[in-house]
């Protein structure tokens, strides 16, 4: 176990906001799990691109460093791993399409560790964590103990897991085991990958995405930010009908259950945010979506643009944006 005091958040956030963290435990094992001491129960985190720290912490947070990758089992069509938390996720898709396993390649590129991609069901084009997933082994810090949770306990949903719920602030994933394909199994309905052909390999798909990405949103490392910032709300069909006939050119996908998801982006960039900027914190000029930190950004300018997009939002469609980040609060509390 390792323990650091004071720490400068924006070393653990790639929105980079300038605050200080108090205490931030390294642990690497189990054994170090059972040794912490929880009565101040801490705040989970792993590489912070889905962070943002608006204050001080005065609550410690805890990381779980552990990065092994065991390959369980093989068959002539699939393969399981287990991977530990503390794993990149970008690198476990690399390792894993160099070895030309298929599930995880349309994931490519998405900033954080391993350990998060449960919590919100990490996805993109087409593709969702809950899709490869063969199990969850969580640590209870109330029991002190280990469970291994299904797919079905995971209770996965778009950008949601039970771990934003029932399980919220009560354990730590400290790995997870995907099962992946032998077999060719490509998705490209989404557009970015639409026009390859059904023959690629995984590893075309792979490079397709990761320069798709990298033509549309910033590098973190560059400028600060912590991707789409706003979920893409979903709606009934009878209210995106509703609004269709005021607003013929809204886009719309239609989900296996009778709603429709509207891309966040097409109402954020309606209202003129493309580009648009409170002193340094913006909204990025080619992805109004992503909202940046140019340098100096404050957490009050932040909550003043949070609170103007989802106002002119809220006024010209009714629609209410969520953030898909996590604001934290002084106290390790979620800003809502
Ligand atoms: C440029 C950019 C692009 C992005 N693109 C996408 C995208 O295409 N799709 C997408 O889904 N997301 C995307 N994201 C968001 C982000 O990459 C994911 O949410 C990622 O899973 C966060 O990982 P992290 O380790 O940085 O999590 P953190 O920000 O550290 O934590 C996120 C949440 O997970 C919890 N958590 C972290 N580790 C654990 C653990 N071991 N046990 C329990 N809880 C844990 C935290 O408590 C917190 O609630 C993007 C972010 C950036 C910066």
């Amino acid at each position: 176990m390792h323990i650091l005091y004071d720490q400068p958040a924006e070393h653990y956030s790639t929105f980079r906001l300038k605050n200080r963290l108090a205490t931030v435990i390294e642990v690497s094992c189990i054994d170090d799990l059972a040794k912490l001491n929880t009565s101040n129960v801490p705040q989970v985190l792993g590489e912070g691109s889905n962070t943002i720290f608006l204050e001080a912490q005065s609550r410690p947070l805890v990381r779980y460093t552990g990065s092994n990758i065991t390959e369980h089992w093989t068959t002539e069509d699939n393969c399981l791993f287990h991977i530990e938390a503390g794993h990149n996720w970008h690198k476990l898709v690399t390792t894993v399409v160099n070895r030309e396993l298929w599930g995880i390649e349309n994931l490519a590129l998405i900033p954080g560790s391993v350990g998060a991609a449960p919590v919100q069901n990490i996805g993109a084009y087409g593709v969702e964590f809950a899709d490869v997933c063969a199990y969850v082994d969580y640590y209870d810090w109330s029991t002190r103990s280990l469970q291994r949770l299904t797919v079905a306990d995971c209770k996965f949903g778009y950008r949601d897991s039970v771990f934003k719920h029932e399980f919220a602030g009560k354990g730590i994933i400290v790995a997870v085991g995907i099962k992946l394909s032998k077999v060719a199994k490509p998705v490209l309905s989404y557009q970015g990958l639409d026009t390859l052909p059904v023959t690629s390999s995984v590893s075309d798909i792979y490079q397709q995405v990761i320069a798709t990405r990298n033509s549309k949103l910033p590098d973190y490392r560059q400028l600060a930010n912590c991707g789409s910032f706003f979920k893409n709300p979903v709606l009934s069909s009878a209210d995106f009908e509703l609004l269709q006939l005021s607003y013929p050119a809204m886009p719309g996908y239609r989900q296996d259950d009778h709603q429709v998801k509207v891309p966040a982006a097409w109402l954020i960039d309606q209202q003129g945010f493309k580009g648009y900027q409170i002193n340094d914190i913006g909204c990025y000029p080619k992805q109004p979506l992503v909202l940046v930190n140019y340098g100096e950004g404050c957490a009050a300018d932040l909550l003043q643009l949070i609170t103007q997009i989802q106002t002119k939002v809220w006024t010209a469609y009714q629609i209410t944006l969520e953030p898909e980040v996590r604001l934290l609060k002084g106290n390790g509390q979620q800003y809502v």
